[in-house]
């Protein structure tokens, strides 16, 4: 039976950590790190991601600043108050929460973010600057990923790394995050012929597709650490992109679904607006 890679735990670590180095780096008197939150329209899965990220400010010592936007808000009213928290001194991070309603275009709201400002890491200057390996913030979900990879001793050095899916949140980002860290990295998307033959290969499996159950054990290798990012909603509860049990008996390592992946991408978030406030204090 695998080890659990367990998400729960290790992210309570992260915001304690983040939550030391607030309240250290705030003992002078200065403002503590502000992260203002856009949510656009009533998707239900989307207030419960923002209502648990506010949650983690607080817990942090992290002010939020809650932006609730009726789901007929133009493109343009969008883009005006990104501009003004871009232009406020006092907001650290900006985050819109996606997905945005069909007539608003994610690119053109993603892009107006300041990059200094970019917690989530999508704008095009923060992915530049992973595709060369620089410094910078690394999508949430990623960054998660290769903590709590690090934290239970996995390395992806000399690995082969098969990220399943292809998403400029997950896959792309997940892929070139393994790649700094030496794995030799293969991604597979819709169109791989053969999905089996990749996934077997797998020293270290990212699964991030968004379809329940879909990697069963026949599809791992003995011994493989498996990542499952997937949260599919099956008969009102939660599961992964992995079929757990049965890949758990195979695996060397998995996380849960829930309680692995989903909470260090908010810790990650906390850990990102605390470095964005850092940085603007230089
Ligand atoms: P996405 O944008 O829908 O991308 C899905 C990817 O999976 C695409 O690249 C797609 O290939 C690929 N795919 C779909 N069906 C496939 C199949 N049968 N075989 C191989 N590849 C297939 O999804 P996402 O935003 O990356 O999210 C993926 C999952 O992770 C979702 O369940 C989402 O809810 C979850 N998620 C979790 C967290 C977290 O914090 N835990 C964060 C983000 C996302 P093509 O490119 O060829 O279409």
């Amino acid at each position: 039976m695998a080890t659990i890679l367990d998400g729960k735990l290790t992210s309570a670590k992260v915001k304690e950590e983040v939550a030391a180095k607030i309240a250290a780096a705030c003992a002078d008197g200065r403002t503590p790190p502000c992260l203002a939150v856009v949510i656009v329209g009533d998707n239900p899965a989307s207030k419960v991601y923002v209502a648990n990220k506010k949650k983690a400010c607080e817990a942090v010592g992290i002010r939020s600043l809650s932006y609730e936007l009726p789901g007929e808000t133009s493109q343009e009213e969008l883009l005006a108050l990104v501009d003004r928290l871009n232009a406020d001194a006092a907001v650290n991070g900006i985050l819109v929460q996606l997905p945005l309603p069909g007539h608003i275009d994610e690119q053109t709201v993603i892009e107006r973010i300041s990059p200094a400002k970019d917690v989530d890491a999508f704008h095009p200057s923060n992915v530049g600057r992973i595709m060369l390996g620089l410094d910078g913030f690394a999508p949430c979900t990623p960054a998660g990923i290769m903590r709590l990879l690090a934290e239970y001793g996995i390395s992806a050095a000399g690995k082969n790394c098969v990220v399943v899916g292809r998403s400029n949140i997950v896959g792309k980002p997940m892929a070139l995050l393994l790649l700094k860290a030496n794995g030799t990295v293969s991604v597979c998307h819709s169109k791989t012929a053969d999905l089996a033959s990749h996934t077997k290969q797998a020293d270290i499996l990212v699964v991030a597709i968004g379809r329940a159950k879909f990697i069963t054990a026949d599809m791992v290798a003995d011994g493989a650490v498996i990542v499952d990012v997937g949260m599919n909603r099956v008969d009102g509860k939660l599961c992964g992109d992995v079929d757990f049990e049965p890949c758990a008996q195979k695996a060397s390592y998995i996380t849960p679904v829930p309680g692995g992946v989903g909470p260090m991408t908010i810790a990650m978030l906390m850990e990102n607006t605390f470095r964005a406030w850092e940085n603007a204090q230089r």
